[in-house]
């Protein structure tokens, strides 16, 4: 096993007996997060609700379908990529974290990102956008990518959103149908092509032999 995928499978034992929140009072199974812990994208939601709560994987149920529906459609395989939450315990009936619950798991999170080092990150919802834009609305800049610290942040609806609210179903599907291009853009800015031979180093072309060689040849 890879010394990567050691950290993070360790990152996930951490997290499966935490008690740095209150979360870990009511949750049946933390949810850490899963998926290619090489990938260059990384999908970060908001918190596991019912069914992640009870299988310990991020983003199964509706939601998770609905999810696996918008990356066909940004032509991304689920397993290539790394899904996780910024809190990793169900809070109850679903409410939002709360801003101590926040703070107490952004050191999962924050490792989660140092370790995998994505060149593009997805936040699904307003609690993964505030982290890198605190002062924006998901409804003003959502699809938009931006360039943070070196990476690519793309902020979109939570996919839980577009079920409740149809009208924005067309919005997110769209801000999905983005993502090649900006993993394209992201690869560009860090994987440069190679350059051009300059004039002087490229090949030169074989001189054509002068016409009396040319004739000397074409007697043997
Ligand atoms: Fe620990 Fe995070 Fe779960 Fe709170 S939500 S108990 S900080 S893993």
């Amino acid at each position: 096993m890879s010394k990567l995928l050691d950290q993070m499978n360790e990152l996930a034992a951490q997290v499966s007996v935490c008690r740095d929140c209150m979360l870990h009072l009511t949750r049946d199974k933390a949810v850490p997060g899963e998926g290619n812990v090489r990938t260059k994208i990384l999908f970060i939601g908001e918190g596991p609700g019912a069914n992640e709560n009870m299988t310990g994987r991020p983003f199964v149920g509706q939601a998770g379908n609905f999810l696996n529906h918008l990356l066909e459609i940004a032509n991304v395989r689920r397993q290539e990529v790394f899904i996780t939450n910024v809190v990793k315990c169900r809070p109850p009936s679903n409410r939002d974290p709360l801003p101590e619950e926040l703070s107490a798991c952004a050191k999962f999170l924050n490792r989660q990102i140092e370790l995998i080092n994505p060149l593009v990150i997805v936040t699904l919802g307003r609690f993964s956008m505030a982290r890198y834009f605190p002062l924006q609305r998901i409804s003003a800049i959502h699809g938009q990518g931006l360039w943070v610290n070196d990476r690519l942040i793309i902020p979109m609806f939570h996919p839980a959103a577009a079920l409740h609210q149809p009208s924005l179903r067309s919005a997110i599907e769209h801000d999905f149908s983005l993502i090649p291009g900006y993993l394209e853009q992201a690869k560009e800015r860090f994987e440069p092509k190679p350059e051009e031979p300059k004039a002087e180093e490229k090949p030169t072309e074989p001189e054509e032999p002068a016409s009396g060689e040319a004739s000397q040849l074409s007697l043997f």
